[in-house]
């Protein structure tokens, strides 16, 4: 059945029905607004939108891959502060032509990720729009005092990255390229696993600052320093590249780890002496690598990057859907 048949209220009803009953102590779709628990003291509060066109191509993704990947990047924005997902809102501007069924398929996606994380979506809204818009507002807890923003790294900090660099890049290329051979790779660029667990692992050792890598690892970690007034050195050598061995792929893949972007891992800086032991943590905690890929430095000296030897200038370029 068409949404144009369902309707708005009949299209609430039905995802009020997938959402179940709220949580206690709670109210979720159907009334004004969301009823929802929260801790007293601060919370963290984000939004992300996801443009048809701009953001994904639908002949390349499907409904259940897109939800969960729309709830992901607002998961992962959480946990870059620190903080752990609570309660979400999903706003969806659709073709009216478009069949239920599929609508229900991007909204058990967005359900599935925020589960992942006891996380839940409590409510939205849907307009006719002639493309696929999906936006989602998302609040989470920030652990107590301890959030981590962007503007603490200090002069010495070493700079740490959970995961892999370059994989959704990788995925990307090959989904367009129509080469099935590599999930792994593709799964990355579909369905990015937010941080979080590894966030939490890593607060009580008190990072200085933390960003999640969604502009590429350069752009993103430009933020740090832009923020904290700092400059970075970063070691080639020690970047956790991908690997895209027997990969059918013209490309590089530093370059990809560099400036591809979308690998939702976590950029943190921490004070050097507690570097390996935060590393630690996180990969006991949750088996996911941290790399201790290189340090920053004044700010005058910008960002630096050290390929076989030789200092070059890394460039804070990255994914900037508005510049055209
Ligand atoms: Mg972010």
């Amino acid at each position: 059945m068409r949404l144009g048949e369902v309707g708005e209220f009949g299209l609430i009803a039905r995802l009020r029905e997938l959402a179940g009953p709220p949580a206690s102590g709670e109210v979720w779709a159907g009334d004004d607004t969301a009823v929802v628990r929260a801790p007293a003291g601060t919370i963290l509060f984000t939004t992300d939108i996801m443009v048809e066109g701009v953001h994904f191509d639908l002949s390349l993704t499907g409904p259940e891959d897109l939800g969960y990947k729309a709830m992901a990047v607002n998961v992962s924005d959480v946990a870059a502060m620190g903080g752990t997902p609570r309660r979400a809102v999903a706003a969806i501007g659709v073709r009216p032509g478009i069949e239920m069924e599929w609508l229900e398929r991007l909204y058990n996606g967005m359900r599935e990720c925020a589960g992942e994380f006891d996380a839940a979506v409590v409510g939205g809204d849907v307009s006719r729009s002639e493309c696929l818009v999906i936006s989602v507002a998302l609040i989470g807890n920030p652990a107590g005092r301890l959030v981590v923003l962007r503007n603490g790294a200090r002069p010495g900090d070493a700079i740490c990255v959970t995961g892999a660099l370059g994989a959704s890049a990788a995925g990307y290329r090959l989904l367009r390229a129509g080469i099935k051979d590599r999930p792994g790779l593709v799964q990355a660029h579909l369905r990015p696993k937010a941080r979080v667990a590894e966030a939490v692992a890593l607060r009580r050792q008190l990072p200085s600052a933390m960003i999640d890598i969604s502009d590429g690892f350069a752009a993103d970690l430009g933020h740090i320093c832009e923020e904290s007034g700092a400059g970075a050195v970063v070691d080639a050598a020690k970047l956790p590249v991908v690997s895209l061995d027997g990969v059918e792929l013209d490309c590089d893949p530093l370059e990809l780890a560099l400036h591809g972007g979308e690998d939702y891992e976590l950029c943190f800086t921490i004070a050097p002496g507690r570097a390996e032991a935060a590393a630690h943590a996180i990969t006991e905690a949750t088996s996911t690598p941290v790399a201790i890929v290189g340090e920053i430095v004044d700010g005058a000296e910008g960002m630096k990057l050290i390929v076989d030897g030789q200092t070059k200038d890394l460039e804070a370029k990255g994914w900037d859907h508005l510049k055209s």
